[in-house]
């Protein structure tokens, strides 16, 4: 079975010398989390995910959750005990606002540990995350007076959110979704609709479940125009916060799905169920975007996380199995033969995983920090340029990283070849979780329409063109550096790319949107490979610093640090070619095949 060890010296290093971290003291929260508090949460969160989520990976997957025939849902063994343990440390209300219970730290250092959370347990921490994300929901658009209903409960996890979007007949096109929500004269409203697939829709963790739910108030108009956001509670709570009578929502079935069987995946009914409105009538959909661009980086977080969970066990039986000789010769000649980690293909496998996921860590930190920045800071400049940043990157980053967890669970099952396939060594589970973050929270094809469609035009391209310029600047700024120009020419050209590719849905996406269609997903991986290339820039950049002033003790990590970022150079960035070839290609072969000739 796989085992797990939270990557804190990496996070360190990305936190501490690429980012500069410490240099942010002047923001809220940030001086309560100094770098050596940061380091000690680490290593807290670090034994968590170790000792108490991990053990409980396996378990989860083969267990599942159960629905008992009075609609409850009993989650597998362990769990309860392990999310008890979680909210006790106060991990759950980690960047929440102090006055609501939270620790008031920042989004940054929550990113960090949850990435080692859900690594080692993606199933066990989707119930508090999705619980974050309507916490995020309540605290932007919530009335003072739900703020205080609502919010300290959830953020200590006595109770747990979910989010209901989807309907049967709707999960992209929201539009159409067509739960009712009636007045009911007494300042609420009678919720009734079918909503599926709810992630933590009904489970034992907790002594309610506050669901925010879309709906549509009678009479409003109709699309997504029409869409008012409500939250509903499982139990009953009065005015004193004291709970009360069943609400009339129920849990109708489980689903049976490829992975994270450790959380329930539900079928919702609402029965005329008591709602209480959130934000403004009609507004929902824009309140809900606060949950789910929030969910989005989280969903990226999974993806990574997953791509690092498997890469870890990978190396570790790459270590330990032996077949046959390395092409140079017997590196193990007392043994039959030699471990697999010689051989060239194996470590083609190994070295890509580990690209991606060291340039995903930082890319998922650097964008945290912008979110941080967005969020707090009180010069108008920089909060525009972090927020024009956290637009961006947040498809790319979800779509993406997604994409390559996925990928890459499956390039680490290769590396054990049949027993990979088998169930024994764990690796089909990280396949088959890492599978859903592709999926939800907005399918991969519509992340890359979100970035093409809405995220690159908006306010006449000023995020992407900070983003072009920063990596030019920093092409430029390192061009005459002997040891760093390989890398900078290498990201010079995946720039070349990325602006001629948006160069060409300029000339040709306007006046033919199929062409900007066809085009959105390898543009989003393109700008992702750009994005990945600058971290590693940053990462090598620093390494090579480090190293000339004499850090001898961390010798080994900043050469590996620099090695793999050679690698990412070589081997992962001439990807951006051939998604410049294929955008440019435009979209008429792709839509000239008749629907009846498929
Ligand atoms: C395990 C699991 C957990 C989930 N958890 C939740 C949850 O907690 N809350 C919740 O509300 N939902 C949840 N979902 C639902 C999930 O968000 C949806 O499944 C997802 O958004 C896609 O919707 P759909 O399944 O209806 O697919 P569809 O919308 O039917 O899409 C099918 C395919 O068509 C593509 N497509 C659709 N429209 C377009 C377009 N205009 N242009 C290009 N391509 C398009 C999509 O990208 C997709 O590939 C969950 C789903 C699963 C499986």
């Amino acid at each position: 079975m796989p085992t797990y060890r939270a990557p804190v010296r990496d996070t360190l290093f990305v936190l501490n010398d690429v980012l500069g971290y410490g240099n942010h003291d002047n923001l809220p929260g940030f001086a309560d989390a100094s770098p050596d508090v940061v380091e000690a949460i680490l290593a807290e969160g670090a034994k968590l995910a170790e000792n108490i989520m991990q053990p409980l990976n396996r378990v989860g997957d083969m267990e599942g959750c159960v629905r008992n025939d009075d609609g409850s849902v009993t989650t597998p063994k362990g769990f309860d005990d392990a999310y008890r343990q979680y909210c006790e440390g106060g991990w759950l209300g980690l960047a929440t606002p102090a006055e609501f219970g939270g620790q008031g730290l920042p989004y940054t250092v929550h990113s960090a540990v949850s990435e080692y959370l859900v690594s080692a347990n993606m199933a066990l921490m989707m119930y508090p995350g999705l619980t974050q994300g309507a916490v995020a929901a309540i605290l932007a658009h919530g009335s003072d007076e739900q703020k205080k209903k609502w919010l300290p409960k959830m953020v200590e996890g006595t109770w747990t959110g979910t989010m209901n979007l989807t309907e049967p007949h709707c999960g992209t096109d929201l539009g159409l979704l067509t739960t009712k929500a009636a007045p009911d004269g007494k300042g609420g409203y009678r919720i009734s609709g079918q909503k599926i697939f709810i992630s933590a829709g009904e489970h034992d963790l907790s002594e309610n479940i506050i669901h925010l739910v879309l709906a549509r108030i009678e009479g409003a108009p109709v699309g997504v125009k029409g869409i008012s956001l409500f939250v509903v509670p499982k139990v009953m709570v009065d005015d004193e916060g004291k709970l009360g009578e069943r609400n009339a929502v129920s849990c109708g079935a489980i689903e049976e799905k490829m992975g994270i069987h450790g959380n329930a995946t539900c079928v919702m009914n609402y029965d005329e169920a008591t709602g209480y409105l959130l934000g403004e009538e009609n507004g929902g959909l824009k309140a809900m975007f606060t949950m789910m661009n929030e969910a989005r980086l989280g969903v990226g977080l999974q993806g990574h996380a997953m791509g690092e969970a498997a890469y870890q066990a990978a190396v570790d039986y790459a270590r330990e199995r032996l077949q046959g000789r390395a092409l140079s010769g017997p590196k193990a000649p007392d043994k039959k033969a030699d471990p697999i980690i010689v051989h060239p293909d194996i470590r083609r496998n190994l070295m890509t995983i580990r690209a991606f996921n060291e340039g995903g860590r930082a890319l998922i930190l650097w964008t945290a920090l912008k979110s941080d920045i967005a969020h707090l800071s009180d010069d108008a400049k920089e909060k525009e340029a972090a927020s024009d940043h956290l637009a961006l990157m947040t498809p790319v980053i979800k779509g993406v990283l997604t994409d390559k967890g996925f990928d890459h669970a499956v390039m680490a099952q290769q590396v054990f070849g049949g027993h990979g396939y088998v169930e024994e060594h764990g690796m089909s589970q990280f396949v088959r979780d890492a599978r859903i973050a592709m999926i939800y929270e907005g399918a991969n094809g519509i992340q890359a329409l979100d970035l093409v469609g809405r995220k690159l035009p908006q306010n006449g391209g000023r995020a992407v063109q900070a983003f072009f310029k920063e990596v030019g600047e920093f092409c430029e700024a390192h061009r005459s550096d002997e040891a760093m120009a390989p890398l900078t020419k290498a990201l010079k050209k995946g720039l070349n790319d990325l602006q001629a590719a948006s160069l060409w849905l300029m000339q040709n996406a306007m006046q033919k949107p199929d062409n900007a269609g066809a085009a959105s997903y390898d543009y989003m991986h393109l700008m992702g490979l750009v994005a990945l290339g600058l971290m590693w820039g940053r990462m090598v950049k620093t390494a090579q610093d480090r190293l000339a002033e004499g850090g001898d003790a961390d010798k080994a990590f900043l050469e590996a640090k620099i090695m793999t970022g050679r690698y990412f150079m070589e081997r992962v960035m001439p990807g951006t070619a051939a998604h410049l070839a294929r955008i440019s290609s435009g979209s008429d072969t792709m839509m000239a095949m008749p629907e009846d000739a498929f």
